[in-house]
């Protein structure tokens, strides 16, 4: 938008005619005080500013402005006398570009060097939308760097702590093999495959993320009967944690095209972590209906629950709920594999949740996916 700030009405009503019959938007201000009222409430790319006007002129004009945030891009083309002492222009203004033309204006020199400033104008929008580009992508970059990092440190740790413990118990073992003592063996093998159990889950997720990063996560369908995963997964994961009562409602009674291994590991992980964060409930509810084509899959806690805030990126990659990451380890990236999982079976994967009153973690997929988007 061009303001033309001038306090003869004739000269206003030709320049704003040649300008706008040239497809520029033109507001305008018969004086000074009007101009600065008009630029500190709108920003303008150009002004014309009438050198000579009673009470404040162009100078006065451009000096004043000289200082507002909203001019700090806009430039000026003076009309003056031809006697005017062009070197006062530079006067006290720095800001946008400066330029002057002689009265009678010569509207076409008018024009050409309107079009110029435009053109620069939409010049230096364009280089500094592609700077404001280029930092919020190195922002983006640093923070995902840092999160990397991160993770390789959590990781690390993760790893570390079951291969302590298994050092710890073979040791023992040992001193065991040595007495004799066959029962206390057995209790001690079983807690070292329990640990080497825990590292192979861990690797296993580490080792899917970096296929999924590198697009290499494959996928075996086929059709298989999904209340049969649902009550073997339960029936094994109701041994593990006897203090826990794994409450389930609801059949598919049909078979479902997918990878049966895949569903397996997010019923898992949904299971695993209803229980990892309601350390105070002994109570877990997993529902399964068919809905329409669609198989809706729940699992319900009472543990900690979260916030809106975290129910919104807890599937993003490393995410963990900052304030209880202390109290429960892990690597933030159970969530984020299952959410491909669902992805890549055409489905749908959520959370509802509330602090203190637990969390439900669900999923719809198709049963029937369709056939060209069988192939992976
Ligand atoms: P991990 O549990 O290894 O950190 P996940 O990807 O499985 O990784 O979960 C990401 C985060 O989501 C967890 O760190 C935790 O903050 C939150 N979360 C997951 N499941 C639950 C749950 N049932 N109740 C409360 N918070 C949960």
């Amino acid at each position: 938008m061009i303001l033309i700030v001038d306090d003869a009405p004739e000269n206003i009503i030709s320049l704003k005619k040649v300008l706008e019959k040239n497809g520029f938007e033109v507001d305008t201000a018969a004086s000074g005080d009007e101009a600065l009222k008009k630029i500190l409430k709108k920003s303008y790319v150009l002004i014309i500013l009438d050198v000579q006007m009673p009470g404040m002129d162009g100078f006065e004009v451009a000096e004043a402005i000289s200082g507002y945030s909203k001019a700090k891009e806009t430039a000026i083309i003076f009309l003056s006398a031809a006697s005017a002492n062009v070197n006062l222009i530079t006067r006290g203004y720095s800001s946008g570009g400066l330029d002057y033309i002689s009265k009678p204006v010569d509207m076409n020199v008018l024009l050409l060097k309107v079009k110029t400033f435009y053109r620069i104008y939409e010049q230096s929008r364009a280089l500094n939308e592609m700077q404001k580009k280029l930092l919020e992508e190195i922002e983006f970059r640093k923070e995902a760097e840092r999160k990397k990092d991160e993770f390789i440190s959590i990781a690390s740790h993760e790893l570390k702590t079951p291969m302590t413990s298994i050092k710890g118990y073979i040791q023992l073992l040992e001193r065991s093999i040595d007495k004799n003592d066959v029962e206390t063996v057995k209790i001690r093998l079983h807690k070292v495959q329990n640990q080497i159990e825990k590292l192979n889950l861990l690797v296993a997720d580490l080792l899917d993320i970096s296929k999924i990063e590198s697009g290499k996560l494959k996928f075996n369908k086929r059709y298989f009967s999904f209340d049969d995963i649902l009550d073997h997964i339960i029936e094994v994961m109701q041994q593990a944690n006897p203090a826990i009562k794994l409450i389930r409602t609801g059949h598919i009674n049909t078979e479902i095209f997918g990878d049966e291994m895949r569903i397996e590991q997010v019923i898992i992980n949904f299971i695993t972590n209803a229980i990892k964060y309601a350390p105070d409930s002994d109570e877990v509810h997993i529902t399964s209906e068919l809905r329409g084509s669609e198989i809706y899959f729940s699992v319900r806690d009472f543990g900690i629950g979260m916030a809106k805030e975290h129910q919104l990126q807890i599937f993003d990659k490393f995410y963990r709920v900052e304030e209880t990451s202390e109290r429960f380890q892990g690597l933030g990236i159970g969530l984020y594999i299952c959410q491909e999982i669902i992805q890549r079976h055409q489905g749908t994967i959520g959370v509802n949740s509330e602090p203190g009153e637990g969390s439900e973690f669900y999923f719809n997929i198709p049963i029937h996916p369709e056939k060209d988007m069988n192939t992976n």
